[in-house]
């Protein structure tokens, strides 16, 4: 069967409003899971509509392709871990990348051939090549130092802003003589320029900034799909480039103002290492008068405790402690304490990271607060449980003005009456920053695997306590 212009337009208009919906939905843990199946519902319209719009030619690459795709995509959803996440995505934005190069090259081949090239046409080839060239790239780098292919450091250099620069101006000029000329050869020295940009573009960028520039990348291919949609008069690729162009960069926005930089600064700042020091820190702490308690020292407080705020981060995800934490709640719950989630929204390694966390471990959503919301109960709370988090309770951010994370907003822990660190070690968090918390007078840290730690609370609380 094939589809009329009009039918697929009108089911092109149901995808586009679906897709709406769907980032509507995700701006809520309770909504998340329905914004998903809208967007997975847009998403099959969209492909059956293109489908059936008789524009194709032969259906056997393409079902040998979906089929291809689908048992890849299936098989990496299944597999990968949630602390995973960031790099998966990043792999995703360069398939983005890589198909609107492709298909902008292609495109121009075809057109060349059939004599039907055009200044317009010319003008989305530049830009859906140069875009999609410098996503595949950037995401290709931002992959390997995730996945810890490459090393997450900086790579700094002299010089680097001014040859940054030059591509930048070569790729542009290159872009606009192929499209008045229709130079392969510009074309070619083009798409070699934008795949090196990309490259230098992330390259200086560290561990810690990751997430922001993986949302930047996201804000590419959005574009670059914007780009591919224009060149093949595709409106719904359109609108779907330009939501994911937009809420890429807003997502890029929000998550610099969380930690107090601009956008600026974590594009050209070579912060953020992943070397977080090492286990001779360890020695120096106890030195510096750091406090370790067990896991009945803090069991005595909390049950005896009003309030109870736990504070997640990063380690929480490492560890998988949500489940053991959820069992936790339930123990100080029934002995008459008040049991909240404190979120930071830069805490773990993504937005929402926590979130999705506690919401699999079926925490309710009443007892999790952000940060605005939380922070005024810090000082009329007994007991604060830093659960693998660190840089998101370092009162540096507040004092320190020398400090990298100087001015980032921060969970107020400190004003809590006692407060313990769930950690492993006396390495920092990933800004490599050293926590002022730790030697707080109210402050006691217990070593150890979060997992593990919740789990000997666990066992505690239900052995009666002291
Ligand atoms: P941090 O990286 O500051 O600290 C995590 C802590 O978890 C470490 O100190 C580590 O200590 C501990 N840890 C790791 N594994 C375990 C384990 N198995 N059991 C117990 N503890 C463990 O995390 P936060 O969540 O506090 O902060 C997030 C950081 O990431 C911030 O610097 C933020 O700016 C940055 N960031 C986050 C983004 C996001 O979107 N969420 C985006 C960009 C940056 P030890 O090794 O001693 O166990």
């Amino acid at each position: 069967m094939e589809l009329s212009v009009d039918i697929q337009a009108l089911a092109y208009l149901i995808s586009a409003v679906l897709f709406i919906l769907a980032l509507k939905g995700l701006t809520h843990p309770a909504s998340a899971r329905r914004g998903n199946f809208l967007g997975m519902a847009g998403m099959a319209i969209a492909i059956a509509a293109t489908l059936m719009g008789g524009e194709v030619q032969s259906y056997g690459f393409i079902i040998a392709g979906v089929a291809a795709g689908a048992l890849i995509g299936g098989v990496l959803a299944m597999r990968v871990e949630m602390t995973a996440m960031p790099q998966l995505v990043a792999a995703l934005h360069s398939f983005v990348g890589m198909a609107a190069v492709l298909v902008a090259i292609g495109t121009y081949l075809n057109k060349a051939a059939a004599g039907q090239l055009n200044p317009v046409l010319m003008g989305e080839l530049s830009a859906g090549i140069i875009i999609g060239a410098i996503t595949f790239s950037g995401s290709v780098v931002a992959f390997a130092k995730l996945q810890g292919l490459v090393s997450g450091a900086p790579v700094i250099f002299k010089g680097q802003h001014a040859l940054n620069a030059l591509l930048a101006i070569l790729t542009i000029g290159l872009g606009i003589h192929f499209g008045m000329t229709e130079s392969m050869l510009s074309l070619f020295i083009m798409t070699a320029l934008a795949f090196i940009l990309g490259f230098t573009l992330i390259i200086p960028i560290g561990g810690a900034d990751m997430p922001v520039i993986i949302s930047m990348l996201n804000s590419y291919s959005g574009w670059a799909a914007a780009a591919t949609g224009f060149t093949l008069h595709n409106n719904l690729l359109i609108i779907v480039g330009a939501l994911v162009g937009f809420s890429g960069a807003i997502l890029s926005f929000i998550m610099c103002r969380a930690m107090n930089r601009s956008i600026f600064n974590v594009i050209f700042g070579g912060f953020g290492s992943d070397d977080a020091g090492g286990d001779s820190a360890a020695a120096q702490a106890v030195q510096k008068g750091v406090k370790s308690a067990s896991v009945e020292d803090a069991i005595y407080w909390m049950e005896d405790a009003n309030r109870v705020i736990i504070i997640p981060g990063y380690g929480m995800a490492v560890a998988q402690a949500q489940h053991a934490l959820k069992e936790m709640m339930e123990l100080l719950e029934a002995k008459g304490v008040e049991v909240k989630f404190g979120i930071h929204p830069v805490a773990g390694r993504m937005p929402g990271h926590m979130n999705v966390l506690l919401a699999e471990a079926d925490i309710p959503y009443e007892n999790v607060l952000e940060m605005d919301e939380i922070n005024p109960e810090f000082p009329t709370t007994d007991v604060c449980l830093v659960v693998g988090a660190n840089d998101v309770v370092n009162p540096a951010a507040k004092t320190d003005s020398s400090s990298p994370i100087y001015g980032m907003p921060i969970l107020d822990a400190e004003k809590a009456r006692q407060v313990y660190f769930l950690k492993r070690s006396m390495r920092p968090g990933y800004s490599g920053v050293d926590n002022l918390l730790f030697y707080q007078d109210n402050t006691s840290l217990i070593f150890g695997d979060a997992k593990d730690t919740i789990e000997g609370m666990v066992a505690a609380l239900k052995g009666g306590g002291h």
